[in-house]
């Protein structure tokens, strides 16, 4: 039978599982042997391998994590670590791989697959930061978190008459920031794409506010951005309204997946599983305009997705 191997690299996101569970049980279902293999590129360097059956995918498509475990292995980035893997996968006649994670961990997919192991990428992080692809895996799921959370604030927020700035995940993508933004209705919105002055914009802009008669206000951060607690003291300092920051952080990166992430990494793990049967590697499923489909990786990694402007603009509007 002809083996293949899944594993997840690059930071988790809720929905891996779902696609891990895909990748198995639609591999099985066409015939495969399929080896798990444990915490990214270092299991392929170590041999850390895992037999998998109907069953080993039991009981997490609604888990966040990854039951494989993640890694960063700069060792992989090595000609010697890549020979290690090749020998590994050769020993264990693993004739295609699955990688969940970002566009790093597709760089490492590409430079296996030119080396005759054919892997195909599958986009799983919670930042949306894939160029290639309209949605990543996880991202619902981390918005959905970001939001209930920033309520939770927005309650003692408008009790006390404050502002609160709060920083979200999605390293140097604004995306999370920008949805977030737009679900619980904050007053502005600073994201690493799009320029925004705190002292000159914000400030005046909350000024303008205050005269309408809102007393709380609410403003998302994106980790791209930073500097969280100094855009808080300024606004605090400029305005004369109590201002507390708050960072949310891994929260966003864990929980239950919500249904949008479970289908899609189902969908997406499936797709996977056409390609690797069929030989196909060195190719990447994304979606885009709500398909599923498959991209060259080089061609994928060169792409540029370019930021929601009139989503930004839609919240600078209808958020006052
Ligand atoms: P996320 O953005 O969600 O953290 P990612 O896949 O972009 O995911 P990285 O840390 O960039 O995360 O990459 C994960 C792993 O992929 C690296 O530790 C390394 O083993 C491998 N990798 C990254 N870049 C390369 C590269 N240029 N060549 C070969 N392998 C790479």
């Amino acid at each position: 039978n002809k083996t293949i191997g899944v594993l997840t690299s690059g930071g988790d996101s809720p929905g891996m599982n779902a696609a891990i569970r895909a990748v198995v049980r639609t591999g099985i279902a066409k015939g495969l042997h399929v080896v798990g293999i444990k915490r990214g590129y270092n299991g392929l360097i170590t041999g850390d391998l895992l037999d998998m059956d109907l069953r080993s995918v039991s009981d997490i498509i609604h888990r966040g994590g990854t039951v494989l475990y993640t890694a960063r292995s700069p060792e992989f980035k090595t000609e010697e670590g890549m020979q290690k893997a090749i020998k590994v996968c050769k020993e264990h006649n693993i004739a295609g791989i699955a990688v969940i994670g970002g566009d790093g961990s597709f760089r490492g997919a590409s430079d296996l697959s030119e080396r005759g192991i054919p892997c195909v990428g599958i986009p799983g992080t919670i930042d949306n930061d894939i160029s290639s692809s309209d949605y990543t895996i996880g991202f619902d799921t981390s918005v959905n978190t970001a939001m209930e959370m920033v309520d939770r604030l927005r309650d003692t927020t408008e009790s006390h008459d404050r502002c609160s700035v709060v920083e979200v995940m999605g390293r140097r993508a604004g995306w999370i920031a920008l949805d977030t933004a737009i679900a619980v209705g904050a007053t502005a919105v600073l994201v690493p794409e799009i320029a925004y002055d705190v002292e000159k914009e914000l400030v005046p802009r909350i000024r303008e506010i205050q005269k309408t008669g809102k007393k709380h206000y609410i403003i998302i951060v994106a980790e791209g951005v930073g500097h969280t607690a100094e855009i808080a003291k300024l606004v605090e300092e400029k305005t004369g309204i109590e201002t507390r920051a708050t960072v949310l952080g891994h929260v966003q990166r864990g929980g239950s997946p919500t249904v949008r992430d479970r289908v899609v990494a189902s969908q997406m793990g499936y797709h996977a599983v056409e390609l690797l049967a069929a030989g196909i590697g060195n190719r990447v499923v994304v979606m885009k305009d709500s398909k599923i489909v498959d991209y060259d990786i080089y061609e994928a990694l060169k792409m540029v997705k370019p930021f929601d402007k009139n989503l930004y603009d839609i919240s600078n509007t209808i958020n006052i």
